[in-house]
Order: C-alpha cells, then sequence, then structure tokens
C-alpha cells in the first residue's frame, strides 16, 4: 500500500471502484475520442451524401458500402464510448459486468470501453 494513501485505499476497496483520478483520466481519454470519432463521422455522412448524387457503377457502390460498414463501426465505438461515460457517472467504470470484479488497468489503457475483465472475455469468447 503506498503510504499516505490509507484511508482511500480502505474506501476504494470496500466501494470496489476505481480511484476518481484514474477515473479522471480514462474520461478524458473516451472524451477525447468520442470527439474524433464524432467528426469522423460527420465527414462520412458528407462523403455519403456527396456519393448518393453522383451516377451509380458498382465501384461506387461498393465503396459505399465499405464507408457504411465503417461508418457503422464508428457509431458502435460511439455507444460503446457513452455506455463507458454512464459508467463513470454510475461509479461503476472498471467493474467487470460480468462478475463485478476490477477490470485490469492494462487491459482498460489498451480498450478503455472494455465491459469484461480478461477472464470473462476469454470465456464469452469462447462460447
Ligand atoms: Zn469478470
Amino acid at each position: 500500500m503506498p503510504e499516505g494513501s490509507g484511508i482511500a485505499f480502505v474506501f476504494t476497496k470496500q466501494r470496489r471502484k476505481m480511484d476518481s483520478k484514474s477515473q479522471e483520466v480514462f474520461k478524458n481519454k473516451l472524451l477525447k475520442e468520442q470527439k474524433k470519432l464524432e467528426v469522423d463521422l460527420k465527414k462520412m455522412n458528407k462523403i455519403n451524401d456527396y456519393g448518393s448524387s453522383e451516377e451509380a457503377n458498382v465501384y461506387q457502390f461498393e465503396e459505399r458500402e465499405e464507408r457504411l460498414g465503417f461508418g457503422n463501426k464508428i457509431k458502435n465505438s460511439l455507444l460503446e464510448i457513452e455506455h463507458s461515460l454512464k459508467k463513470i457517472e454510475d461509479d461503476k467504470y472498471g467493474l467487470c459486468e460480468n462478475c463485478g470484479e476490477k477490470i485490469e488497468l492494462g487491459r482498460l489503457k489498451i480498450f478503455p470501453t472494455a465491459t469484461y475483465c480478461a477472464t470473462c472475455a476469454t470465456k464469452k469468447n469462447s462460447h
């Protein structure tokens, strides 16, 4: 236990939640990513609008499909970010939605929107 954080540590452990400082770091990370994705989505919608008024050919169609797929990916990511931000509001961020244990910090750093701990994610994937 780091010196001087005794009370905070106990409090954090009891509530099982992430300390507010780390939570803030992840919140900023998520908000930044959210902004970036929203800009990407806007750009994409503009391209799609333009594309629909163009003469249709197979190549354009495929390209459009690709963009739509990419757009859906962005939308999904935005939903995940919203979900994570909501969890921060509810003080549940960083907790596995399956077993309730803390999600590994290293995992959250790579996937800030992770909803399961590594163990549960592996279990879910193997199903
Ligand atoms: Zn879990």
